[in-house]
């Protein structure tokens, strides 16, 4: 969810942000894109190698029809026309972790093209943000620099199949480029398609920034922001490097075009290299692979295998369970999430209950102790028995809250802990009136108190009876009793 903050802009009201943001997705396939090789992270520098990801002379990549399958789904996702004859480039450029010297992507003719992503940018209100393209690549491998001197090349990860989605320079602060990122990042999870876990590096983003007075007509000079593994630390990078470049140009100088990177204990960025205008790649068409040709029949089989999307869902959740939009959207913002609820949710016919279970004790336990909601010690179901039994009035909410830790420390089902901890609540009316009469009995000063119009005291009667019961008394009917008694 998008939390308002207030805007760096907000202090430079006659200057304005243009952002556009590039984002590689690693896809989840069992092989790399043009060879048989395991697409997998983390495995022993170089085991996940053959000829033809480390480009050996006589080759010949061979598409992974997956590939192509995951973009079309993405590009209709993102409301993006398909493109049904594509072909792939070569771009060229000399690193140690790309042997071919040059990497196979798509130039002119992308997969997808056109689309837009929705965000939300307040109560009730959204923008929509222009996708440029969304093409096809290879990841490059990984050089590891050994702080003794040495640098290492590892090619397990060359050959991964990425998607690169573009947007148009439509995105004017760091809040939008924030909710713009957390958006896509559902998706591509809802989709299937990627992990896009950032702190693994299978969803980054590349934030392109420039800055300029409202009154001036052309754009300011740009710098890329790379390599930011948090939405956290992107929104603070934006916002650092709008003002920086605010002040260069308040006095009067020249923002460089360059690539920046973010210093997350220091809290600035820092420019790690110049970047020229679009160096010159010599692309030209692969002519190692055919043409790329999607025929209807194939386009229509993936849209038919679409599973509902964030967007969808949202709706869904307010109207089928009556949740309100900030608590679909929260609960919708992750697929696992929404699907806890759910689960939650069908077991205890209680839908609005197990949505205020999740947002506030469950979510708060997770954040926390840093665990994701797959890792929840607590499953629908026991969460479920629980709403059911505060539900019934087996027992109250204080004993249910007793019973919530129980259940984290031991994992045992909800009617297990009642019975052990015996934490059944005392319902029956003969039992509660025989201990509030007791207690009237005993403070004949504070019944002359309530009954000469002092309420506050009754607060005081309630708390006798919780005692007297230990916690296990009806609250509603202790209430009812003590307003009986005492008038
Ligand atoms: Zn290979
Ligand atoms: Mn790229």
């Amino acid at each position: 969810m998008t939390q308002p903050t207030q805007s760096i802009l907000d202090k430079y009201p006659e200057f304005e942000a243009t952002i556009g943001i590039e984002v590689h997705v690693q896809l989840k396939t069992n092989t790399k894109i043009f060879c048989g090789c395991p697409n997998s992270f983390g495995d022993k520098p170089n085991t996940n190698i053959c000829q033809i990801c480390c480009g050996y002379p006589g080759t010949l990549p061979v598409l992974n029809s997956k590939v192509v399958d995951y973009a079309i789904m993405t590009g209709l996702a993102t409301n993006c026309s398909i493109n049904q004859s594509s072909y792939f480039a070569r771009k060229h450029y000399f690193y140690p972790d790309l042997p071919k010297n040059y990497q196979i992507t798509q130039d002119k003719t992308p997969i997808c093209f056109g689309g837009h992503v929705t965000i939300p940018t307040g109560e009730n209100q959204t923008k929509t943000i222009n996708l440029m393209r969304i093409h096809i690549e290879e990841d490059a491998g990984k050089n590891i620099h050994s702080p003794a001197g040495y640098s290492l090349v590892d090619l397990n990860r060359a050959g991964t199949p990425l998607l690169e989605i573009v947007t148009h320079p439509d995105i004017s602060s760091a809040d939008e480029a924030r909710s713009y990122l957390m958006q896509l990042h559902a998706l591509v999870r809802y989709l299937g398609v990627s992990d896009a876990n950032m702190e693994q590096g299978s969803f980054r983003a590349d934030v392109n920034i420039s800055i300029k007075k409202k009154t001036d007509t052309q754009l300011g000079t740009r710098a890329e922001l790379k390599n930011i593994n948090s939405f956290k630390f992107i929104h603070q990078a934006i916002e650092y490097e709008i003002e920086r470049q605010i002040g260069i140009v308040q006095a009067g100088e020249k923002v460089a075009q360059e690539t920046r990177l973010w210093d997350s204990k220091q809290h600035k960025t820092y420019g790690m290299r110049g970047k020229g205008d679009a160096a010159d790649y010599r692309y030209f068409v692969d002519p190692d692979l055919p043409e790329l040709i999607i025929d209807d029949e194939w386009i229509d089989e993936i849209e038919k295998k679409l599973p509902e999307l964030p967007q969808q869902k949202l709706v869904r959740f307010q109207s089928e369970y009556k949740l309100t939009a900030y608590e679909a959207g929260v609960l919708t913002s992750d697929k696992d999430l929404a699907d806890y609820f759910e689960n939650t949710a069908q077991i205890c016919k209680q839908p609005k209950l197990a949505s205020n279970w999740i947002l506030r004790d469950v979510l708060g336990y997770l954040k926390e102790q840093k665990l994701a909601i797959t890792e929840s010690p607590i499953s629908p179901q026991h969460l479920a028995e629980l709403i059911g039994e505060l539900d019934k009035g087996t027992i109250n909410s204080k004993a249910a809250q007793t019973v919530f830790a129980e259940m984290i420390a031991s994992g045992k089902a909800p009617a297990v802990i009642i019975e052990e901890k015996d934490l059944k609540q005392i319902g029956s009316e003969a039992e509660l009136e025989k201990i509030i009469l007791e207690i009237i009995e005993n403070n004949p000063d504070n019944v002359e108190k309530y009954r000469s119009g002092n309420d506050r005291v009754f607060t005081f009667f309630v708390g006798q009876c919780m005692k007297a019961t230990r916690g296990k008394g009806n609250p509603k009917i202790i209430t009812q009793l003590l307003k009986k008694h005492l008038a």
